[in-house]
């Protein structure tokens, strides 16, 4: 077996993960959506194909959040400890974004790959939060 490119985890160690590409986008979302389900002032997420999320130890509980367009929004968490894992947007061709934290290793070692090319729902962005230099700024959804 080949190790895997991305392996991460939940805070209980019930559900571990693997993925084998690299991501499309480093975003950083402050939609509300994001800020309620992560109970934070936004999330960090790493943007990945369609299927490319593996789950290699344990399995996740799914929150099916249908929009009024009919678009889903499914959102992956551990049953156990309530860690949000990855979110499979429909509005953006099903990519999954894998919650960063959930790569997150002892002493802030894991996630040092990170940084946002992208901001996203700057409109909803808490007040005193700064941008991201570098990162490219989106009211809404990227386009
Ligand atoms: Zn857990
Ligand atoms: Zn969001």
């Amino acid at each position: 077996m080949t190790e895997a490119k991305y392996r991460g985890g939940c805070l209980c160690g019930d559900v571990k993960i693997a993925i084998d590409v690299e991501p499309q986008l480093h975003a950083l979302c402050h939609c509300t959506d994001c800020q309620q389900e992560s109970g934070s002032a936004n999330m960090p997420d790493v943007v990945f194909p369609p299927g490319s999320v593996k789950v290699v130890k344990g399995s996740t509980t799914l929150f099916d959040d249908e929009k009024p367009s009919g678009n889903h929004v499914r959102h992956y968490f551990c049953g156990r400890c309530g860690s949000s894992l990855w979110t499979s947007v429909d509005a953006l061709g099903k990519v999954e974004a894998v919650k960063l934290g959930t790569f997150s290793g002892p002493d802030g070692t894991g996630t040092e790959f990170f940084k946002p090319t992208g901001e996203l729902f700057v409109k909803s962005k808490q007040k005193w939060l700064p941008a991201v230099e570098g990162a490219q700024q989106w009211q809404g959804m990227p386009s």
